[in-house]
């Protein structure tokens, strides 16, 4: 392949450097075709076999940001060199993730979460104060060391408002700061004080949670002490289709969103004639609003890595991939530790457990796309492409993962497994309805008095639950509860005694969705959490299709309008506008994001009878 390189651009020796320890030092002087590409000038050729390692792509890209804080052009064409791509390819995909950058920027780059819960715990206020501090967003510290931006939502909404600092160096650092105060920022952003420890987790109720806030998320050997490796004991002992007999009698659906029953998934995976099968962990939780994964990868990592492997050994794989947010440092450190301890101990690679089935995990990062908790988005990501929806047909289970059967589930729906697994199905659906069995985790934010992830049988009560949460802050009114996130819908007081199942809640209108809860008071200027909604599906949108890339930016632009008392014609035409763009949307994109941008926003005209004001009736 004619590589085409970026003339006069080479690498530095630091870059060099990080692309290697991404990627090896190169066998031979032929990988990448330096050799070739010095006699011919800018024009490379490649072989097959670099070809084959696209999928280390980004974290080739990752490593290079990593250590120097953006994608130089030589960097780019050692990477492209290295394998065998394109650099008109690979600058696509660096383009594509938001923690990427392409233009030189400080080494210090603080994410600033103005998202939907932040923004009712002071986030604005924080980049005024920021503003005052260090200039406009994008502007660098004094000494240029720094730099800060806002960001969608860090899932850090239990201690909002939230920081993620992104430092690169010899020694890469990512953390997080929550909450924060424009003092502590600037202070850390100048050099001044240390990066805040790791919050401990407090014990929290549920069979979910139990370990959470009491294991030692770094030992394994603790992790055996409060029951660990039972369930894939159990799993071993019963066989791979024995243990898909089980979670069928669970009834247990997928926790993301979509609800499909796992068991089927699991089933459709290990008959696939075609080999390989994959499993892969959804861990790119993105929904604003959503944070129960990262607990779970944060207090309970061996869990993940113990359903993950039970996961493949039901659907007959030897690889997984954990595929974590790019903003989720501290989960990120905890899952590589899980998965290294769990290899040195015979739990992971050949011969798991002594027996003869052979599974390992690879655990990959995002780089800040919202998009890439699609499924099929998620897939492209890992295999070194943009984080781009595909057609569905074919599913993940006949199509998935570098195009062959793939089981993929998020952390939750996985980690429910284990209970499965140690009590039975059929114990495991006696909780909650008959529709919606077990348990789900709820994450509980905004104007309430104890923020967090609250584990509850299906069935539950949205009051029950934001008594849970130490009910309304200071005793205020409920105004709305944004169920399901950005991509779910407004409900109101009246609907408060809702059953929190699948079924429950699509009477009162609305989805779970992630099982995000954002609970606001009289106190919150609501029409601007729409408009923060609209600008957030905007940004998210990948661009890929018509109704979804336009109909995004339409929504946004008329819902600004309404805000701002600015309607074309009447309110009656601009909502009437609204619901075709929203109907288009929902028809003819091509994924979820499209398909439920503007549910937020008509719940909110219909239901709050919110941006009313914007004009002549
Ligand atoms: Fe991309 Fe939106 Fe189309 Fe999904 S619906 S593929 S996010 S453009």
């Amino acid at each position: 392949m004619d590589l085409h390189l970026i003339p006069g651009a080479d690498p530095t020796d630091q870059e060099r450097a990080a692309v290697d320890g991404a990627l090896g030092t190169p066998a031979t002087g032929w990988e990448g075709a330096r050799r070739r590409e010095e006699l011919e000038g800018h024009v490379a050729h490649g072989g097959r076999e670099s070809r084959a390692r696209r999928h280390l792509l980004l974290p080739a890209l990752q490593a290079v940001q990593a250590r120097v804080g953006w994608i130089s052009p030589g960097a780019l064409n050692y990477v492209c060199r290295r394998l065998t791509v394109p650099p008109a390819d690979a600058y696509g995909v660096a383009t594509f993730y938001s923690m990427l950058s392409v233009e030189p920027r400080p080494g210090t780059v603080v994410h600033i979460c103005d998202d939907l819960v932040c923004r009712i715990a002071g986030a604005r206020e924080l980049c005024v104060e920021m503003t005052r501090r260090v200039g406009p967003a994008g502007s660098a510290t004094k000494d240029g060391a720094a730099t800060w931006m806002t960001s969608p939502c860090l899932g850090l909404c239990e201690r909002a408002p939230a920081v993620l600092f992104q430092e690169a160096g010899p020694e890469p650092s990512d953390h997080a700061l929550a909450p924060a105060t424009a003092h502590q920022v600037t202070e850390l952003m100048e050099g001044r004080g240390a990066a805040a420890p790791p919050v401990p987790a407090r014990p929290t109720a549920g069979r979910l949670l139990r370990r959470v806030g009491r294991v030692d998320p770094e030992s394994l050997d603790d992790y055996r002490a409060h029951g660990g490796y039972a369930a894939l004991r159990r799993a071993l002992a019963t066989g791979p289709e024995g243990v898909i007999r089980e979670v069928l009698d669970s009834k247990l659906v997928g926790r993301g969103g979509a609800a499909f029953p796992k068991g089927r998934k699991w089933d459709a995976v290990a008959k696939a004639a075609v080999r390989p099968h994959y499993v892969v962990c959804n861990a790119d939780e993105s929904e604003p609003g959503t944070f129960k994964d990262r607990v779970l990868m944060e207090e309970d990592p061996f869990a993940v890595v113990e359903a993950m492997t039970i996961a493949g050994y039901a659907t007959a794989s030897e690889q997984g991939y954990i595929y974590i947010r790019g903003e989720y440092p501290l989960a990120t450190a905890r899952i590589s530790g899980a998965i290294a301890q769990a290899r040195a101990r015979g739990l992971l690679g050949h011969g798991v457990m002594g027996g003869g089935f052979r599974f390992d995990i690879e655990l990959r990062r995002g780089a800040g796309a919202y998009i890439c908790g699609e499924e099929t988005a998620l897939f492209n990501s890992i295999e070194g492409y943009r984080g781009e929806p595909r057609n569905k047909p074919p599913y993940p289970v006949q199509a998935g993962l570098f195009g062959k059967p793939t089981a993929i589930n998020n952390v939750e729906t996985l980690v429910n497994v284990l209970d499965i697994l140690i009590d039975g199905g059929p114990a495991f659906a006696s909780t909650g309805t008959a529709q919606s069995t077990g348990t789900k985790l709820f994450c509980v934010s905004g104007c309430v008095e104890r923020a967090g992830v609250y584990e509850v049988p299906f069935g539950t009560t949205l009051r029950q639950l934001i008594d849970l949460a130490g009910g309304m802050r200071g005793g205020r009114p409920l105004r709305a509860v944004l169920l399901g996130g950005a991509a779910g819908s407004f409900v109101t007081p009246d609907q408060i005694d809702t059953p929190l199942t699948f079924e429950g809640v699509v009477a009162a209108g609305a989805t779970l969705g992630s099982g995000a809860v954002i609970v606001f008071d009289e106190g919150v200027d609501l029409e601007d959490i729409v408009l923060r909604i609209a600008a957030f599906f905007r940004d998210e949108s990948c661009g890929q299709c018509v109704p979804c890339r336009v109909g995004t930016q339409r929504q946004e632009e008329l819902l600004a309008r309404l805000a701002g008392g600015r309607a074309r014609g009447s309110v009656k035409d601009e909502t009437a506008l609204l619901d075709e763009i929203v109907q288009a949307m929902r028809d003819a994109s091509i994924c979820g994001l499209g398909q439920t941008a503007g549910s937020a926003a008509r719940s909110a005209i219909e239901k709050l009878g919110l941006f009313k004001g914007g004009g002549p009736a």
